[in-house]
């Protein structure tokens, strides 16, 4: 397969990732340590050139979600330790082990499993407990992380680094649930601590958290989605100014003119009103475009803001172009991106489609060609 000689096109602006982390330094205090998460491949900007990134530019940990990004780490020569956010299976536990993997734990037949695997290697298992303060997902339920600890701590071989947990609302300009996970976060270091335990690497914040309040910090911050320049939704209001890392093009197929009453693309969603003139473009659901952006987004094409119409197919969609100058098969569009002084963010998407940017990155960088520039 050539891929190559797909037409579309996604870059990724590595500076732009040095910056967006140099924001996360400006935001929490010097000693606070940053895990830059990269799971998703990145969130689709890749894994190794975004690590490795992050690794120069001096981020103190990385996470990722399973433990198979977590050994391609390692292999590509990556030596910052590796955090495995969404734990372990019962198979996994030798090579975490082996290779000095940091997992998440939240049940004690885990622990018990990596005890017994580090005494068996003579190693020191370091280990996050993942305790659930009001996200409703994975972890320790906060009623019984007494109990937890103290089945724990006794393990030899288990070396707990911290408390980890995670917001479920800290984008919302609401800030009560924020302040309930916190409360019960501190409830929980406060606990610990009576009874002599002194955790050095506490972690609550994720994106949202850094930007929304210092008081979310702890020692370790947890940034994934401002890393790579997206919001944590599409109306947050960042405090500092991110750079998109990730932009994608493609190429125009045809240039049609059509007259009035012409049905565009399937189902006939959109009708032309008048004599149009349209642009058949690269790329689709298919390519990573959502086809539930179909008639409300935008491309850039020579340096103007063309409507998409009609729905947005597998590999092709269609813009209106009446309005714009002299365009020909084969000129380059924007559907994520910047041209002249117009641009299309990550999350201009998300909110046509009714997402989030996250899912965007995911399905655009994992679906073309990437090319860096540092
Ligand atoms: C994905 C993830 C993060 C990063 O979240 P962003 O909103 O992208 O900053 C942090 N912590 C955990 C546990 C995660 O799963």
């Amino acid at each position: 397969m050539q891929k190559e000689r797909n037409p579309n096109r996604v870059k990724i602006n590595l500076f732009a990732l040095v910056h967006n982390l140099n924001m996360v330094k400006k935001l929490v205090a010097p000693s606070t340590r940053i895990m830059g998460v990269v799971k998703s491949d990145g969130y689709g900007h890749g894994l190794l050139p975004v690590a490795r990134t992050l690794e120069g530019a001096g981020v103190d940990c990385l996470a990722v979600a399973y433990i198979d990004e977590a050994i391609r780490l390692i292999t590509g020569g990556v030596e910052l330790p590796i955090v495995i956010l969404c734990g372990l299976l019962p198979e996994d536990v030798l090579s975490t082990v082996e290779t000095g993997l940091v997992p998440v734990i939240f049940d004690l037949d885990m622990a018990t499993r990596l005890d017994l695997e580090g005494r068996r290697q003579n190693r020191m298992v370091d280990v996050f407990l993942k305790v659930d303060t009001g996200m409703g997902r994975l972890g320790i339920s906060c009623d019984r992380i007494g109990a937890f600890l103290e089945a724990v701590v006794p393990f030899k071989n288990i070396r707990i680094q911290g408390i980890l947990s995670h917001l479920s609302s800290a984008d919302d300009p609401v800030w009560a649930y924020t302040e309930k996970q916190l409360v019960r976060f501190r409830n929980i270091l406060y606990a610990a601590c009576s009874v002599g335990l002194n955790f050095h690497s506490n972690s609550l914040a994720n994106s949202a958290g850094i930007m929304v309040d210092h008081a979310l910090h702890f020692d370790v911050v947890r940034p994934g989605i401002m890393l790579y320049g997206g919001l944590p939704s599409p109306d947050f209001n960042a405090p500092v100014s991110l750079m998109p890392v990730m932009s994608f093009y493609g190429r125009v197929l045809q240039v049609r003119s059509v007259p009035a009453g012409v049905p565009i693309s399937y189902g006939g969603t959109y009708v032309t009103e008048r004599n149009s003139r349209i642009a058949i473009l690269s790329a689709g659901y298919g390519d990573g475009l959502p086809r539930s952006m179909s008639g409300r987004g935008y491309v850039l094409i020579r340096g103007r803001r063309a409507p998409l119409i009609g729905r947005i197919c597998m590999n092709t969609c269609v813009c209106d172009i009446t309005d714009i100058g002299e365009v020909q098969a084969g000129d380059k569009v924007v559907f994520m991106g910047s041209l002249g002084k117009e641009s299309i963010t990550a999350d201009d998407i998300a909110r046509w489609a009714k997402t989030i940017s996250y899912e965007i990155f995911c399905s655009i960088g994992q679906k073309n060609n990437r090319e860096y520039t540092e």
